[in-house]
């Protein structure tokens, strides 16, 4: 099972695909979490990325893209992927299509997840993530339900940030819907239901 997940930020390809990985087991290239796992080390590559993450702006298309040929390639992607976050442009769903065509791979599906834009902002904003597993909750959520650790606000998980990010998503990812429509690939999830439903559809999306 070879999966691209879209959706504005917050639509909640996270949350599916955790729940994905869970249960089917296949890897989960959040490129997100790779580059904040990157800030977090103080890598070149974080140094690199971190301004434009703040700001809510693309990372260089080169740079995600490599990140993602180089995480195609590990043991743990052989037996199915789940991308989260990438492709977020049209030059980088271009380039997923020659990478998984020089490994004779493809994808079975682009599952598009749609949620209301104001309702996104409200979400984001209280959007709270665990410092330890990544778990995505709450304000509501004082530690992390499942591991117990800290829950934190993601540095661009303010309004103003989470706006930009909107808008960058309409510009320069929403287009990737019509590609995939294109590429006979696409299925649109209505994502402003409850976590347990969005995730019944996918599975039903996806006949799995
Ligand atoms: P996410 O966790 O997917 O919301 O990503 C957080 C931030 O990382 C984005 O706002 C971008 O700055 C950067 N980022 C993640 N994925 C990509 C991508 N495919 N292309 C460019 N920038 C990305």
């Amino acid at each position: 099972m070879n999966i691209v997940l879209l959706g504005a930020p917050g639509a909640g390809k996270g949350t599916q695909a955790a729940r994905l990985v869970e249960e089917f087991g296949i890897a989960h290239i959040s490129t997100g979490d790779i580059l904040r796992a990157a800030v977090k080390a103080g890598t070149p590559l974080g140094l690199e990325a971190k301004s434009y993450m703040d700001a809510g702006e693309l990372v260089p298309d080169s740079v995600v893209i490599g990140l993602v040929k180089d995480r195609l390639g590990e043991p743990d992607a052989q037996n199915g992927f789940i991308l989260d976050g990438f492709p977020r442009t049209s030059v980088q769903a271009v380039a997923l299509d020659s990478e998984l065509s020089s490994l004779g791979r493809e994808l079975d599906a682009a599952v598009a997840i749609n949620v209301d834009p104001e309702a996104i902002v409200a979400r984001l904003t209280s959007r709270r993530t665990c410092r330890v597993c990544g778990y995505i909750g709450s304000v509501k959520d004082e530690t992390c339900p499942k591991c117990g650790g800290e829950m934190y606000q993601r540095d661009d998980d303010n309004e103003t940030t989470v706006r930009n990010r909107l808008d960058v998503y309409a510009k320069a990812t929403a287009p990737l819907i019509d590609y995939y429509r294109g590429c006979d690939l696409l299925v649109e999830i209505d994502g402003s239901l409850p976590v347990d439903e969005v995730y019944a559809s996918v599975k039903s999306a996806l006949s799995i």
